[in-house]
C-alpha cells in the first residue's frame, strides 16, 4: 500500500518512569509511516482525498503533549491507536517513538520503540436458538456498532438452520458479520465472550442450544491455533451455514490455509457436506 512518511518531528514532552523526566522533560522524536492509498489524491491533485500530513504532525504533537506516559511503548500505542480513530483514510500506521535524551549512564545514540496497528478485516460467525433469535443477532450486531475499535462493514442475511453436531435441539438463526476491527485476535475472543455473556449465554452442553454463539471465522491473513484460539474457524470449511451467508458478503475471501475462496468451499459443501440451511435467497 501507498504511504505518507513522517521523519524525526521534534516534540518536547514529559514521558518516562522517574519523576525527573516527568517534571522537566526532554525532546523526543516521532517517525511515522502512514499507510493509506493516495491514488485519487494523487491523480487529482486535491489534498481533500488524501491525508494531510500537517494535520497528523499537529495531532501528535498535542497528543504526546497532553498525555504524559511512563513508558514510550504506552506513548506509542495510544498515539497510534488515536491517530487510527481520527485519520479514516489511514489503514495502518508504524510508529516509531525515539528517545535520544533518555536517562542511560552511557554514551548511546538513541532508544526508540517501534510499532505497527491498523485495522483487520474479519468475519464473525453468528448463531442463536434460543429465546428472540433474532433480537440476540441484532444485539451483537449492535454491540459491534458501538465499539470505536470495530466497524462494520457488512451484515449478511439471518438465516433458518437446522442444528449442527448431533444435539436434539431447537432450530438456529444464523447469520455472518463483516468487520474492520483494532483488537488483535485474542482480544477480540474477549470481546465476543462479553457479548455472548450479555446475551445470557452459559455453556451447558458442548454444540448445545445458546442464546448466542460468535465465532471468529477469519481474521485477515492469520492462522494461529492455540489452546484458545483457532483461525480460521476450525470447521468452517463443513458448515453451509457458515458459508452460504459468508458468501453472500465475502465470496471472494480466500482461506489461506485451503487456499480456497469462500464460493468454492461453499459449493463444495453443496455439493458433497451437510445441508443446514433451510432459508435464505
Ligand atoms: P462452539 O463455538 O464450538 O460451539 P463455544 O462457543 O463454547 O463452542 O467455544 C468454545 C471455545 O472455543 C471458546 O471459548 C474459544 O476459546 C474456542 N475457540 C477456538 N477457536 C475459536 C474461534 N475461531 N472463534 C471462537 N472461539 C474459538
Ligand atoms: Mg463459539
Amino acid at each position: 500500500m501507498d504511504k505518507i512518511i513522517i521523519e524525526d518531528l521534534q516534540i518536547y514532552a514529559h514521558h518516562g518512569v522517574y519523576p525527573k523526566e516527568n517534571e522537566i522533560g526532554q525532546n523526543f522524536y516521532i517517525n511515522a509511516e502512514l499507510e493509506t492509498d493516495t491514488r485519487r489524491a494523487g491523480v487529482m491533485d486535491d489534498l481533500n482525498l488524501s491525508t494531510n500530513y500537517g494535520d497528523v504532525c499537529r495531532f501528535l504533537h498535542s497528543f504526546l503533549t497532553e498525555h504524559t506516559y511512563k513508558l514510550i511503548e504506552t506513548a506509542a500505542e495510544r498515539a497510534a491507536e488515536a491517530l487510527l480513530l481520527t485519520f479514516t483514510h489511514i489503514k495502518r500506521v508504524t510508529l516509531e517513538v525515539r528517545k535520544p535524551e533518555a536517562p542511560i549512564p552511557f554514551p548511546f545514540q538513541s532508544v526508540s520503540v517501534r510499532i505497527t496497528r491498523g485495522w483487520r478485516r474479519t468475519y464473525i460467525a453468528c448463531g442463536s436458538n434460543m429465546g428472540d433469535r433474532e433480537a440476540c443477532l441484532n444485539h451483537a450486531v449492535a454491540c459491534f456498532r458501538k465499539d470505536h475499535r470495530c466497524n462494520v462493514a457488512r451484515v449478511s442475511e439471518w438465516m433458518e438452520t437446522t442444528a449442527y453436531g448431533g444435539v436434539e435441539q431447537e432450530d438456529f438463526l444464523n447469520g455472518v458479520i463483516a468487520l474492520d476491527t483494532l483488537y488483535t485476535p485474542e482480544e477480540l475472543l474477549e470481546r465476543i465472550h462479553e457479548i455472548e455473556k450479555s446475551q445470557g449465554r452459559e455453556r451447558v452442553v458442548h454444540w448445545g442450544p445458546r442464546t448466542l454463539d460468535l465465532d471468529i471465522l477469519l481474521y485477515e491473513g492469520c492462522v494461529m491455533d492455540t489452546e484458545e484460539l483457532t483461525i480460521p474457524h476450525k470447521d468452517m470449511a463443513n458448515r453451509d451455514f457458515v458459508l452460504k451467508p459468508l458468501a453472500q458478503i465475502a465470496p471472494y475471501e480466500r482461506h489461506p490455509v485451503l487456499d480456497k475462496s469462500v464460493l468454492q468451499m461453499y459449493e463444495d459443501v453443496r455439493q458433497k457436506g451437510e445441508k443446514h440451511v433451510i432459508s435464505g435467497k
